[in-house]
């Protein structure tokens, strides 16, 4: 499983620096997760530091609760 961002982020940019993997790239209107690369940081960290540091909480688990309760997720 990979994490994804859903239509409220505000691009901010703030997870692009994090990720171990290099798996957000920007994108048009929101930012998004390649999750061929998306490792969820496991091995790297007990959390998954994009979703950590998102400050409008854009960020969660892809197929997820999280998801189902946002519109049109990406
Ligand atoms: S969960 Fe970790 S590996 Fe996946 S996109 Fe976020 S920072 Fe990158
Ligand atoms: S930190 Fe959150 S709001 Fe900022 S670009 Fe990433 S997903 Fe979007």
């Amino acid at each position: 499983m990979a994490y994804e961002i859903h239509e409220h982020c505000t691009g901010c940019g703030i997870c692009l620096s994090v990720c171990p993997n290099y798996a957000i790239t920007e994108g048009a209107p929101v930012y998004k997760i390649n999750h061929w690369f998306c490792t969820e940081c496991v091995g790297y960290s007990d959390e998954p530091q994009c979703a950590e540091v998102c400050p409008d909480d854009a960020i969660g688990p892809s197929g997820s609760a999280f998801a189902l309760l946002l519109p049109n997720p990406v």
